[in-house]
C-alpha cells in the first residue's frame, strides 16, 4: 500500500479536528450514521419497530448496529469497541480565579495526561453546557478560536529545569490564563453565555474541557505520519464507524455492532462506560424476542474487537520496551497480549486476529509490555467480562500516547478500517 493520499485522510482529519470532546465525537459519529441511512433509537421509546440500521446514544457514548432480516440470530454479533474520551484538562464547576493580573480557569486533570504537553499551546474550550429551558436543555459547545493558555515558566526563572526535569502541580501550576484582570473583564459565565447567545443566569452547569486548537497534520519526509490531538482513541472510533457505514448487508453472517464508550481513561465505571450496562442493555433489547437458549448461543458465537492505541517502540527509549515485541509505525495492526488480562486477547483470539489480517492482506505485529513495567489496559477485559464474549485487543501503533498531540502512521489507520470491515463480514 502506498502512503495514503491527503484526500483519503480528509475524513479522518475532519473527524479528529471536530471531535474535541466525547460529546462532539458522538455527534460527529451520529452525523456519519445519519448520512448512511441509520436511525436513532432512544432509552425512552420502544425498539420494536426499529429499522435494519440503528444507533443509540447515552451521553458521551454511542452504539450502532445493522440487523439483517434472514440472518440466524444464533450467529451472534461482531462487536468493535473503542472509546471517545482522551486525557485532558477539564473545567471545574465554579470559575472565579484571579491572580490580580490574570483571570484564570479552575481545572482538574482527566485521566492520565502528559501534563507538560498542555503547556504553551493555544487552547479552546468544548463540551456540553446545560442551560435553563423548561427545565433544562443540553447544548454542545466548542469555541471556534483559542481562548486560553498554560504559560510555562521562563528558563531565566527556572535555570536548572533542563537538568532537574519538569514537575507540575495540577492545582497550582497548570492553571490556564484566559483574560487580563481589568474592570471590564467578563466573568466566565458571561463569556460562555455570550458564546451561546444566551443569558448568564440561564447557564446551570457544564462538562467542559480544553483542547489544542492546532488542526491535525500530515508530516514526515514521505507524508507517513498523522499528528493530532486525541489520536487515542478517535482514530479507532472513525475506522469502526466508517467500516460499519460501508458494509454491504448481503455480506453479513453475523450482526455487526460498533460501541464507542466514554470514560475509558478513568476506568470505565459509569452509566455510559464499558463497565456499565450500556452495551449489555442494548444487546438484551436487540435480542428481546429470542428465547434464553438462543440468546446464550448468540453470545457464545459472538466476537468482540477492542480497538485502542498501541505503543510503537520509541526510538529514544528502546530500554522501555520488550524488543522481542518491536512495534513500528506503518507496519500494521498491533495485536496486544498480556498474561495478566490487562488485554483480553488469548491464544485463540490472537490466531483469529492474525487470520483476519491475513484474509485482508494487511500486516500485523504483536505487542507485549516489558515484564518490569505495569501495563496499560483498554475496554477489552471489562467488555469480555460483562458479556462473556471472546474478545481481542488490537489497535494502531502510536508515539506520544496521552500527549495533547500524538502521532500514528497514515497506513495503519487505513489498515484498521480494512481490519474492521473484515472482522464484521469474514470473521
Ligand atoms: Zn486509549
Amino acid at each position: 500500500m502506498e502512503f495514503v493520499s491527503d484526500q483519503k485522510l480528509s475524513g479522518l482529519k475532519m473527524f479528529l479536528d471536530a471531535s474535541t470532546s466525547p460529546f462532539h465525537a458522538v455527534g460527529n459519529a451520529k452525523a456519519l450514521l445519519l448520512q448512511n441511512g441509520f436511525s436513532e433509537v432512544s432509552d425512552h421509546g420502544s425498539w420494536v419497530s426499529r429499522t435494519s440500521h440503528n444507533f443509540f446514544i447515552r451521553d458521551g457514548s454511542i452504539i450502532a448496529w445493522i440487523e439483517k432480516d434472514d440472518l440466524p440470530s444464533e450467529n451472534g454479533f461482531r462487536i468493535v469497541g473503542a472509546h471517545t474520551d482522551s486525557p485532558n484538562l477539564r473545567l471545574k464547576p465554579f470559575q472565579k480565579q484571579s491572580s490580580g493580573a490574570f483571570e484564570q480557569l479552575s481545572i482538574e486533570t482527566y485521566g492520565s495526561p502528559l501534563l507538560n504537553s498542555w503547556l504553551d499551546r493555544d487552547l479552546g474550550i468544548s463540551g456540553r453546557v446545560v442551560v435553563a429551558n423548561d427545565p433544562f436543555e443540553e447544548v454542545l459547545f466548542s469555541s471556534s478560536a483559542p481562548i486560553c493558555r498554560v504559560p510555562q515558566l521562563a528558563i531565566h526563572l527556572d535555570r536548572d529545569i533542563n537538568e532537574k526535569g519538569l514537575k507540575l502541580n495540577a492545582q497550582t501550576q497548570l492553571v490556564p490564563i484566559w483574560a487580563d484582570s481589568t474592570p471590564n473583564a467578563p466573568t466566565f459565565n458571561e463569556w460562555l453565555a455570550s458564546q451561546l447567545s444566551s443569558d448568564p443566569d440561564e447557564i446551570i452547569s457544564w462538562d467542559l474541557m480544553l483542547h489544542d486548537v492546532q488542526p491535525s497534520e500530515i508530516l514526515g519526509a514521505q507524508g507517513e505520519w498523522l499528528a493530532s490531538g486525541r489520536v487515542d482513541n478517535l482514530v479507532s472510533c472513525y475506522a469502526a464507524i466508517s467500516a460499519l457505514c460501508d458494509i454491504e448487508i448481503s455480506d453479513l453472517e453475523a450482526t455487526p455492532l460498533v460501541c464507542l464508550f466514554d470514560h475509558e481513561e478513568v476506568g470505565s465505571v459509569s452509566s455510559a462506560g464499558a463497565s456499565g450496562n450500556f452495551l449489555s442493555g442494548a444487546i438484551n433489547r436487540i435480542m428481546s424476542d429470542l428465547s434464553p437458549e438462543s440468546r446464550a448461543t448468540a453470545l457464545e458465537n459472538s466476537l468482540c474487537a477492542s480497538v485502542d492505541g498501541a505503543h510503537a517502540t520509541h526510538p529514544n527509549y528502546p530500554e522501555r520496551h520488550d524488543l522481542n515485541h518491536f512495534v513500528r509505525l506503518n507496519e500494521g495492526i498491533v495485536i496486544k497480549r498480556n498474561a495478566n488480562q490487562r488485554y483480553a486477547t488469548d491464544a485463540v483470539g490472537e490466531a483469529l486476529a492474525k487470520k483476519t489480517c491475513e484474509n485482508s492482506d494487511i500486516p500485523h505485529q504483536v505487542f507485549s509490555n516489558r515484564s518490569d513495567l505495569s501495563c496499560g489496559s483498554t475496554i477489552g477485559p471489562t467488555t469480555a467480562a460483562n458479556l462473556g464474549v471472546r474478545t481481542i485487543d488490537i489497535g494502531v501503533p502510536q508515539l506520544s500516547m496521552h500527549s495533547a498531540r500524538e502521532i500514528c502512521g497514515v497506513k495503519d489507520q487505513e489498515y484498521l478500517k480494512v481490519f474492521c470491515q473484515s472482522f464484521f463480514t469474514d470473521c
